[in-house]
């Protein structure tokens, strides 16, 4: 009889995002407008459940309000209205403060900040000198505030999420942080650590096959380390390696590694069907999800167990379409 398995992507808890709270159409922008970001309403948040935040309104600022920047010294700017010339930084510094200790509890697994924002931006946000002239190499105050805090959670900005490769890479992160999340709650052992780094390690080594070998490493020496300081480093590490750019030649490795699980079973005009397939993608002629679709088909039917668990084959929910423009 064959073994019931967990869907790679249930969870035992929500996947909450953070984001910033104008992109889901609320009107607290300066001007009492919003930046309604469609593919965060109609589709992302069909997936997540969205913990809204608008540092401005929240520091007590309200809407509509004099528009604000960031002033002076690049690594401790001032936010000031910019005609009236009033700082609120002291009250954003608080709302942050405040705001960031009550998200522990939420347990984010993301953040999507409004770019260019000086309370939200996550880069090149605008910084003015004392003459007034910007330079682009700010981040927003709660931004900044956030980052520190939370070094782990994948942040994005809404305008990046338009870039089809940055998007499948920030959403994939983030049900990967929320897989992670769940395996620290149920309490971390050497053995359940194993077992997560190998269901991980086709979608690692199509990021970076050099950091999939440090993290191999680090499993090998786990009896070395207590279980808490091996989760703190293998998260860190684990992170940071999803965060390196898939490549169309790492995808081909890992799909050719995969192939060769069950080439032996395939006929001669399967096999070269399937290399076909992969050559195309190669090639860029056809999206990942084509080979990927092929390669699941032989997965099922062969029931490979050690490729059917393998989390590269349904890194986010399939209904997003996240591989079909990759
Ligand atoms: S960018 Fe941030 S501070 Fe500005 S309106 Fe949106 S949520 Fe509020």
């Amino acid at each position: 009889m064959k073994k019931a398995t967990t869907h790679p992507l249930r969870t035992a808890l929500p996947t909450r995002i953070g984001v910033s709270r104008c992109l889901l159409g609320e009107k607290v922008r300066y001007d009492g407008g919003h930046k309604r970001d469609q593919f965060l309403t109609d589709v992302l948040g069909r997936y997540v459940e969205w913990v809204p935040i608008c540092p401005e309104v929240e520091a007590g600022l309200g809407a509509p309000r004099e528009a604000m920047r960031l002033v002076g010294d690049p690594h401790r700017p001032r936010l000031v209205t910019i005609d009236s010339h009033i700082d609120h930084t002291r009250a954003l510094e608080t709302m942050t403060r405040n705001r960031l200790d009550g998200l522990k509890s939420f347990d984010l697994s993301g953040y999507v900040f409004k770019k260019g924002s000086p309370s939200c931006g996550i880069e090149r946000v605008r910084i003015y000198n004392e003459q007034g002239v910007p330079s682009r190499n700010g981040i927003g105050l709660f931004a900044r505030g956030f980052i520190e805090q939370f070094p782990l959670i994948p942040v994005e900005e809404e305008g990046r999420l338009c870039d089809s490769t940055l998007r499948e890479n920030f959403i994939e992160r983030v049900f990967c942080y929320r897989r992670w999340q769940d395996l620290i709650q149920r309490g971390i052992t050497r053995q359940a650590l194993i077992q997560f780094h190998t269901i991980h390690k086709y979608l690692l080594l199509a990021h970076s096959p050099q950091q999939y070998k440090v993290l191999g490493r680090l499993i090998g020496q786990a009896h070395q380390y207590r279980p808490k300081e091996l989760a703190h480093r293998y998260g860190e590490l684990f992170m940071k390696t999803l965060a390196v750019k898939t490549t169309v030649r790492k995808h081909v490795n890992v799909l050719q590694h995969i192939l060769g699980h069950f080439k032996e079973r395939l006929s001669a005009h399967e096999k070269a069907e399937l290399l076909g397939v992969i050559g195309d993608f190669h090639q860029e002629l056809t999206p990942l999800i084509v080979p990927l679709t092929l390669i699941k088909h032989y997965v099922q039917i062969f029931d490979v167990r050690y490729i059917r668990d393998q989390i590269y084959l349904n890194p986010h929910p399939k209904e997003l379409m996240l591989r079909n423009h990759v």
